[in-house]
């Protein structure tokens, strides 16, 4: 179960159990996991993260520095916005990606050689995330221009390597397609981040309160780039 504290704003799994008689935190791979007796109010759970912030603060930066990116082509599993997809690699007459469910399949053209093939591979996956991207930032954008009333002149999506999104005085937006490896809830931080900068080009404390007007959660959003923002390289 996904939680965020709502004290400490630190996002946490929580692993309920009928055995457990105290509430214990761990942190593992950067991120914080809460074992708890099953029934415990999440109000006491948090209200515990916040006495041990501290000591949740250093643990959890101490393993962030170490963090690499995963290697999803190894694992076989793909991360799309709040899904996984299976990732299945064959040979055929010629290379392309395509999805049926939750598993994607990646035919990789016979022609491809060996040592080619893994760079292939992450190319021909870039190329498809960022067919992903285009359809859902467009359908984003369309949805909190209304919900903000503000219009942008056009959304591009981009490669860049750790940006997530930008707005220009033209009212042009850009995104990194590698959003699309995020959960939904922080890609669409993004959308309203960038859209509120058509009404404030700077960071200042009215540019903010756009935000939260629109996106109560912004604080969490900004928390989960800090923590997690490695998870966003295909590898
Ligand atoms: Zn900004």
């Amino acid at each position: 179960m996904s939680e965020i504290c709502q004290f400490t704003a630190i996002p946490y799994q929580l692993k309920p159990s009928l055995r457990r008689r105290s509430v214990a935190l761990q942190i593992r791979n950067g991120q914080l996991t809460v074992l708890a007796p099953a029934g415990v109010a999440k109000q006491q759970i948090d209200g515990f993260i916040l006495q041990k912030q501290q000591w949740v603060a250093r643990h959890l930066q101490l393993q962030q520095q170490a963090a690499v990116p995963p290697d999803y082509l190894l694992a076989g599993l793909l991360p799309l916005l709040d899904e996984k997809l299976q990732l299945k690699v064959v040979s055929d007459s010629c290379s392309a990606v395509s999805r049926d469910g939750q598993t994607l399949w990646l035919q990789l053209s016979n022609r491809v050689s060996t040592a080619r093939r893994r760079q292939k591979q992450l190319e021909l996956l870039g190329a498809w995330y960022q067919q992903q991207a285009e359809l859902w930032f467009a359908a984003r954008v369309a949805y909190w221009q209304q919900q903000m009333q503000v219009q942008a002149s056009a959304v591009h999506i981009k490669n860049w390597q750790s940006k997530w999104g930008s707005c220009t005085s033209k009212g042009l937006l850009s995104f990194n397609w590698r959003l699309m490896l995020a959960p939904c809830w922080v890609a669409d931080y993004v959308v309203v981040h960038e859209l509120a900068h058509l009404s404030h080009m700077d960071h200042s404390s009215a540019f903010w309160q756009r935000v939260a007007k629109f996106y109560p959660e912004f604080k969490q959003a900004k928390q989960w780039f800090k923590q997690h923002q490695h998870l966003l390289q295909l590898v």
